[in-house]
């Protein structure tokens, strides 16, 4: 008997599998062989400042959620810029587009602050549900919208909710980032493979 349904996971070939794992993969370690000052380990901090695109991007209009949306503009980042103020860090904002034009003087105080401010996104949109001409024209709109809020050039991206679609790497090498942080292959910086 024969049929063309599509084979589940535990019939595929072992190339299929293979293929799938090799699209984008962590590379060599880019950690440095001593961190600055002989530190045990150096620590990145990154905040997502997503907003109301949270409940925009399933199309919602719930004013609830939008609230809570809200919420993260007007109390939760201005509580963190004062707290890393406080203890003298500096970290990076990845921010949605629309998010940043909602809250305009938020990736200014960042930049203000000596943040950095980098791409999430326009509307915190699912990239894996886009064509890559979608997902291109929104990540440099993306771009191009931070760039005139902040007055800063983003040169980092992290996909919203971790979304990588075929096309992402493709796009963050055309746009000449210089790091991509939507991955989660381990707790040090790596280099990022494609089909290796
Ligand atoms: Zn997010």
């Amino acid at each position: 008997m024969t049929s063309d349904a599509p084979l589940h996971p535990w019939q595929w070939p072992e190339a299929t599998w293979r293929e799938i794992v090799s699209h984008v993969r962590a590379g060599r370690s880019l950690a440095p062989r001593a961190w600055k000052g002989g530190a045990r380990c150096a620590v990145a901090l990154s905040f997502d400042a997503d907003h109301e695109t949270v409940e925009l991007r399933n199309g919602g209009e719930s004013f609830g959620r939008l609230s809570q949306g809200q919420y993260g503009g007007r109390r939760g980042s201005p509580r963190i810029l004062r707290l890393l103020e406080r203890h003298g860090v500096r970290a990076t904002f990845f921010m949605p587009a629309v998010a940043a034009m909602i809250h305009p003087d938020e990736p200014r105080a960042v930049v203000e602050a000596g943040h950095e401010i980098a791409i999430h996104s326009w509307i915190h949109e699912l990239n894996s549900k886009l064509s890559y001409q979608a997902e291109r024209d929104l990540a440099f709109r993306a771009r191009d919208a931070l760039e005139k809020l902040s007055g800063q050039r983003p040169v980092g991206m992290r996909t919203a909710s971790w979304d990588y679609s075929p096309w992402t790497l493709k796009i963050v090498r055309e746009m000449g980032l210089v790091y991509d942080s939507s991955l989660m292959a381990d707790d040090e910086p790596y280099e990022l493979l494609e089909h290796g």
